[in-house]
């Protein structure tokens, strides 16, 4: 049993019918119209700033060859400090077994 009602596109602002279901679409624009278009907005944001993250030190063919070398010049510090944030977690974890040790 499904109410069809008359509602204002969020997208385009105009008129649309609403049947209720969480996929209708606008019959003017095509979006998706209310109630979820809040979360909608959300994942989109979501995915769009992960791509970006994704992207930044992505190579990309029409790099020229400087901004080429900055790149890989920026992925292998982000992977050095990687690296030693590693190292720096092992050597603590064996510095507190050490001191564990020599307290016992
Ligand atoms: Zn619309």
């Amino acid at each position: 049993m499904s109410q069809v009602s008359e509602i204002k596109c969020p997208h385009c602002g105009e008129w649309t019918l609403w049947n209720g279901n969480i996929d209708d679409r606008c019959l003017c624009c095509g979006e998706f119209l209310e109630p979820n278009r809040f979360s909608r907005e959300v994942e989109k944001k979501i995915a769009a700033e992960v791509k970006k993250e994704n992207d930044y030190f992505a190579l990309k063919p029409a790099d020229g060859p400087i901004k080429r070398e900055v790149k890989l010049l920026l992925n292998s510090f982000r992977w050095a400090v990687y690296y030693l944030e590693i190292a720096f977690f092992i050597f603590v974890t064996i510095l507190l077994v050490l001191l564990s040790l020599l307290a016992a």
